[in-house]
Order: C-alpha cells, then sequence, then structure tokens
C-alpha cells in the first residue's frame, strides 16, 4: 500500500469487500458495484424523466457542457453558447428552468452528474 497516493481506498463502499485494482482503490467501488450503482442511477432517471429529455442530458454530459461549480451545482452553456445557467437537479436560471414547467435538460444532466459523483 502506497500512504502517499491521494484519494485511496481499501474496501468497497457498497459491499465492503477488499478493492484490488487501482481503478477500484480510486473509485472506491469494485467493478460490479460500479455497474450496479451506475444501473441505480440510470432506473433513476429514467423513472423521473421522460426519455427524449433525459437523451439530450446525456448528450450535454457527453460532450463535457457541464461544468461543476460547487456540490451538485453546474454550469451550463446555452444552446447558441453566449449565456452560462446555473443548473441544479431542482432548479436551473434557464428560461425553461424558470417557468419551471418541466425539468430541463441543465437539471437532468445535474441529477444525472450528482448520481455519478
Ligand atoms: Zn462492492
Ligand atoms: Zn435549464
Amino acid at each position: 500500500m502506497n500512504a502517499a497516493a491521494t484519494t485511496h481506498h481499501t474496501n468497497c463502499l457498497r459491499c465492503g469487500r477488499k478493492l484490488t485494482s487501482a481503478k477500484s482503490t480510486a473509485t472506491g467501488y469494485g467493478p460490479t458495484c460500479t455497474r450496479k450503482v451506475k444501473a441505480a442511477a440510470k432506473a433513476e432517471i429514467v423513472a423521473q424523466y421522460k426519455p427524449h429529455q433525459v437523451a439530450k442530458a446525456e448528450e450535454l454530459i457527453e460532450q463535457g457542457a457541464l461544468i461543476p461549480l460547487r456540490t451538485g451545482i453546474y454550469l451550463a452553456p446555452s444552446a447558441d453558447g453566449t449565456r452560462t445557467y446555473k443548473a441544479h437537479r431542482t432548479a436551473c436560471s434557464c428560461p425553461a428552468g424558470i417557468k419551471g414547467l418541466h425539468p430541463c435538460k441543465h437539471r437532468i444532466a445535474a441529477h444525472i452528474l450528482s448520481l455519478a459523483a
């Protein structure tokens, strides 16, 4: 064990089993639990939002468009890139978010990212 390593988990955060690979000790989950945590996050998202909205949110994440500001809060660019919105899973400063009738893609993306963290 290298005591100088930065974040280092010795046991899985979910099941408590000893972690062996470098990737697992960095994330804190074994390979099986990583899959389960991701699947649980996906299930929670799919249960709450419409599929086309989830697809738009995933697109934003894949583009690396959301910048973490502080815990749970992300900066999201407007479609034309001239403005930046502040998004949290419960609120967003974009026009659709302010109306608040439906969760906007920024909110869904912030929700997905906060679950994956
Ligand atoms: Zn585990
Ligand atoms: Zn928004």
